[in-house]
């Protein structure tokens, strides 16, 4: 068996470097241009600069690092001393975005390894950077069994590729009390695991803060996905992925608070003036599974050509809950939920009633004229689910568009692709 991959200190800082300069490049370049559109996109990204800056600071500290996957939120973590929470797929969620092709080289490589095409990019992109040493050290790896077999198989391998031990806490199959005491009882056994490892102890008060502030921005995400329901929509449809985004990268933080509070306030200034990412909407959409990320800008293009505003996207859909932060019991039956709920491992598990009740209720309430549904290429939940979704489109007569992609790259559909079928949709079966 090879030798486990090093932490390589060059490439991770010239890699992560690059990734803090697009950040602030794309930021400078939205400032100049000064589209109303991007003030909250803004703020997520000065968020997301501020991450990376601290992430910089804990590998100089030496602190532990303690990689998480994307679906449990790092609010619990923050409750460890001298430890720094890492979203392993951080650079899958973000480099798309700066640059269509910044996760190409990584997926390639983990392809390149044996992994097969039809793995979610997210996990073939996390994994090629391990091989490439792109990514930070880690000392434990902690992951649950969501929101799919491409991700339980990606966690499986990282085992296999790096020294740090890999726990995954079984996810249940359903949404009841049982199940959530099950989670309950693995995610307490991450924690044991986690002082053990790091021979520390969670210190419950400071974990404690961070939930109070994990809660206060799913309670500002959820108060701005209400305001969506107003036409005009005062946010336009890309902002949804940022603030998904911003939010498994800074929740239970001062920043994560600040930034969505700051979108609220956005919203509800908006709202005031009767003003919406556009003047006059002339269709609502639903977007309902990932958006393209190297191609957020697909939301732009709807609303400058067609006049038609996402009104929500299934990233900007805030299904999270919150969390009793009285006791270290109701913190970890409450997180454990939590984690339940969030984007993918709610919907992505279990019967397709979890999908498909999440689905009407956004249909139902959010004043949705047509549905877009990503038909994404690896993913077989969501393509399992497309029967039931033209059902149900069907009995609400909501023209529906199922299109292909891959998420995180543009290769196997292109962007002009993706434009021009959405394109035709809108023109024969929308606009008519
Ligand atoms: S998009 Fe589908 S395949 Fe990818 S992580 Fe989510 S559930 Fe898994």
């Amino acid at each position: 068996m090879a030798a486990p991959i090093q932490f390589n200190r060059e490439k991770f800082y010239q890699v992560f470097n690059d990734h803090l300069e697009a950040v602030q490049s794309m930021t400078e370049a939205m400032q100049a241009i000064g589209d109303p559109r991007e003030t909250c996109v803004i703020e997520v990204l000065k968020s997301i600069e501020e991450h990376l800056v601290g992430l910089f600071k804990a590998v100089e500290d030496g602190k532990k690092m303690l990689w998480h996957e994307f679906l449990f939120f790092p609010e619990l973590f923050r409750g460890f001393p001298d430890v720094h929470p890492f979203m392993t797929e951080l650079l899958c969620g973000f480099l798309p975005l700066f640059d269509p092709e910044g996760l190409n080289p990584y997926i390639d490589a983990a392809e390149n390894m044996g992994l097969p095409a039809d793995i979610c990019p997210a996990d073939k992109g996390f994994l090629g950077a391990v091989l490439e040493e792109a990514q930070p050290p880690a000392d434990l790896v902690v992951a649950p069994t969501s929101p799919c077999d491409s991700a339980v198989t990606g966690y499986q391998i990282l085992g296999q590729l790096i020294e740090a031990p890999v726990i995954q806490c079984d996810v249940p199959y359903w949404q009841d009390q049982r199940g959530v005491e099950l989670y309950e009882h693995h995610v307490w056994k991450m924690i044991r695991t986690i002082e053990e490892r790091f021979n520390t102890k969670m210190d419950w008060d400071r974990c404690r803060e961070a939930i109070i502030l994990a809660n206060d921005l799913i309670e500002a995400f959820i108060a701005e996905n209400e305001m969506r329901k107003l036409s005009p929509c005062p946010h336009p449809g890309k902002l949804g992925f940022y603030q998904f985004m911003a939010t498994c990268a800074t929740s239970g933080t001062e920043t994560g608070k600040r930034l969505a509070e700051f979108i609220l306030e956005d919203s509800k200034r908006l709202a005031a003036q009767k003003k919406g990412a556009l003047e006059e909407e002339k269709v609502r959409l639903l977007m309902y599974n990932p958006d393209p990320f190297y191609d957020l800008g697909v939301h732009d293009w709807l609303e400058d050509e067609f006049g038609a505003i996402t009104a929500l996207t299934f990233f900007g859909h805030a299904t999270q809950t919150m969390i009793d932060p009285s006791t270290p019991e109701s913190i970890v039956r409450d997180y454990a939920w939590k984690m339940m709920n969030i984007c993918m491992a709610r919907q992505y598990r279990g019967p397709h009633e979890f999908f498909m009740d999440d689905f009407i209720t956004v249909l139902d309430n959010w004043n949705v004229d047509a549905v877009i549904v990503p038909a994404l290429i690896q993913c077989k939940h969501a393509q399992a689910t497309h029967g039931f979704i033209r059902e149900v489109c069907r009995e609400r007569e909501k023209p529906l568009l199922l299109v292909e992609f891959d998420p995180m790259d543009a290769r196997p559909v292109s962007i002009e692709k993706i434009h021009s079928t959405i394109e035709e949709w809108l023109e024969t079966q929308v606009i008519v």
